[in-house]
C-alpha cells in the first residue's frame, strides 16, 4: 500500500558515484523526474587509489582549469613498478597520462553538478514492486531503479539472490592523509610518478601516490581473506627500500570490488537496472573501476531516454547488449584476473622487469587501455 504523503520520481537512481552521477548527468534535459539517493552525506570518502585515465576527462567533459582551482589534481607523466621485494623500474612518457584526484571531491564535485535532485543520508532499506514501479522505504514511489550503490549494492544482491557467489572478487585495503612537511621529506615517491608493485605470485598489486601533498597506499588482491599479512610485507618492502617510513601509514581501510566478466550476473529486470561496481565492471588487469562505471551510467542514460517511459524487462535488454558490446559477454574472460594466468605462470615475473613489456603490455594496454576506442553515446 502506498502511504498517502508518498514521494514520487520516474527513475530513482540508488547510489551517487560515478556511476550513478553520471546516469543522472545523462539523463539532464530529459524531461523525466531522476532522483539521486545515498545512504552517505556528501562528500563522503570512497576507498581509492584515485587514478583517473585521459578518457574518463573527455567522458564527463571535465574543465581541468575549473577543477584544479578547488581540487586536488595530479598529473601523472611517469610509473615506477616491480615485485614486491625485487628491484623496480621507471618508465616516462612525453605527455600527461593520466591524473590523481581525491574520492572525497571527485565525487561531490560529479554529484552536484549532474542536474538531478538528490536525498543524501538516506539508504535504500527495502524495495516492493508495485503497480507503475517500485515502492522504495515505503513511501518513494519510483517507475525506474538504476542501482549504482557499488559492491555492496542492495538494488544488485537483490537482483543476484540466485547467485550470491564471490568468485572474482578483489579485497583491498588503503589509507589517504595528507603529509606534514616533516613527512613527506622522508618520503621518496614523487608526486607525478604512482609506483606499482606487484605480488610475487602476480594474484594483486600494491601502489603509492603522492597526489597534491595527499599520500595514498593501498593493496588489492584476487580472493585474498588474509590481506593483512600480505600488507604488511609490502609496507615492510616500502620502508626497507626508502620509499614510505612504515611509521607515518595511517589506519588501512578495506573495500571490494568485482573483476568483470568471471561471474554471470543479472544486470537488468522489469523496470531495474544496474551500474558500476553493482554489476562488477572493474578491468580485469588493473581494477580501474571509474571509467566502466561512468561508462555503464551513460549507456543507460541513452537507454534510459530511448525507452520512452517503457521499462520492461524486453526493452531494458538493449541496455545489456550494449554493456556486452563494450566490454565483451561475461564467457569472453573465462580467467579474468588482474594477470592472464598464462602469463603468470610462465613469463611473468621475468617479463616484468623488462622495459618493453613494462611499457607496451603493463602500462599502455593493461593499465592506460590505449588501445581502448572511445565510447559513443549521447
Ligand atoms: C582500494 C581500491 C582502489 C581503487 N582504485 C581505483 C583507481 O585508482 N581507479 C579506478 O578507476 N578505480 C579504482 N577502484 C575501483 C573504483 O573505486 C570503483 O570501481 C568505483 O568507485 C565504482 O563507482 P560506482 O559509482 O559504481 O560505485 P561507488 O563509487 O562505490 O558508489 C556507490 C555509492 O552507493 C552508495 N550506497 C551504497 N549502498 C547504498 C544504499 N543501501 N542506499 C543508498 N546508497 C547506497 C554509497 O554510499 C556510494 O556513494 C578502486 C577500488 C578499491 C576498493
Amino acid at each position: 500500500m502506498i502511504a498517502p504523503e508518498s514521494e514520487t520520481c520516474d527513475v530513482l537512481i540508488v547510489g551517487g558515484g560515478p556511476g550513478g552521477s553520471s546516469c543522472a548527468r545523462g539523463l539532464r534535459d530529459s524531461g523525466l523526474d531522476v532522483l539521486v539517493m545515498d545512504k552517505a552525506t556528501f562528500p563522503r570518502d570512497k576507498v581509492c587509489a584515485g587514478w583517473i585515465t585521459p578518457p574518463v576527462v573527455d567522458l564527463l567533459d571535465l574543465d581541468l582549469d575549473d577543477y584544479k582551482r578547488e581540487h586536488a589534481l595530479q598529473p601523472i607523466t611517469r610509473f615506477r613498478t616491480g615485485i614486491i621485494g625485487g628491484p623496480a623500474i621507471e618508465t616516462e612518457y612525453d605527455k600527461t597520462v593520466s591524473y590523481g584526484i581525491r574520492r572525497c571531491e571527485f565525487d561531490d564535485y560529479l554529484l552536484k553538478r549532474c542536474g538531478a535532485r538528490t536525498q543524501l543520508g538516506s539508504p535504500l532499506k527495502t524495495m516492493e514492486r508495485s503497480e507503475n514501479g517500485w515502492l522504495i522505504n515505503g513511501s518513494l514511489q519510483a517507475k525506474l531503479i538504476v542501482g549504482a550503490g557499488g559492491h555492496f549494492c542492495p538494488v544488485a544482491r537483490r537482483l543476484n539472490q540466485a547467485n550470491p557467489s564471490e568468485k572474482s572478487v578483489v579485497l583491498a585495503q588503503e589509507t589517504e592523509f595528507e603529509l606534514t612537511p616533516e613527512q613527506q621529506s622522508l618520503c621518496r615517491v614523487k608526486p607525478d610518478t604512482p609506483e606499482l608493485y606487484f605480488c610475487r605470485d602476480l594474484k594483486g598489486y600494491g601502489w603509492c601516490f603522492l597526489k597534491d601533498g595527499f599520500l595514498n597506499v593501498g593493496i588489492g588482491r584476487e580472493g585474498e581473506k588474509q590481506l593483512s599479512a600480505v600488507r604488511d610485507e609490502f609496507t615492510d618492502y616500502l620502508d626497507r627500500e626508502g620509499r614510505v617510513p612504515k611509521e607515518i601509514l595511517g589506519k588501512f581501510k578495506g573495500h571490494a570490488y568485482r573483476l568483470y566478466g568471471l561471474q554471470k550476473r543479472t544486470i537488468i529486470d522489469d523496470s531495474v537496472l544496474l551500474v558500476g561496481d553493482a554489476i562488477g565492471m572493474a578491468s580485469p588487469q588493473s581494477g580501474e573501476g571509474i571509467r566502466p562505471a561512468i561508462e555503464t551510467g551513460l549507456i543507460a542514460a541513452d537507454m534510459i531516454r530511448d525507452c520512452q517511459r517503457d521499462y520492461s524487462k524486453a526493452r531494458l535488454g538493449t541496455y545489456q547488449e550494449k554493456v556486452f558490446d563494450r566490454f565483451g559477454e561475461w564467457s569472453d574472460h573465462p580467467e579474468a584476473s588482474f594477470i592472464p594466468a598464462a602469463f603468470r605462470q610462465f613469463l611473468g615475473r621475468r617479463l616484468m622487469s623488462t622495459q618493453w613489456f613494462t611499457r607496451m603490455v603493463l602500462l599502455d594496454r593493461w593499465f592506460l587501455q590505449q588501445h581502448l576506442l572511445p565510447l559513443v553515446h549521447g
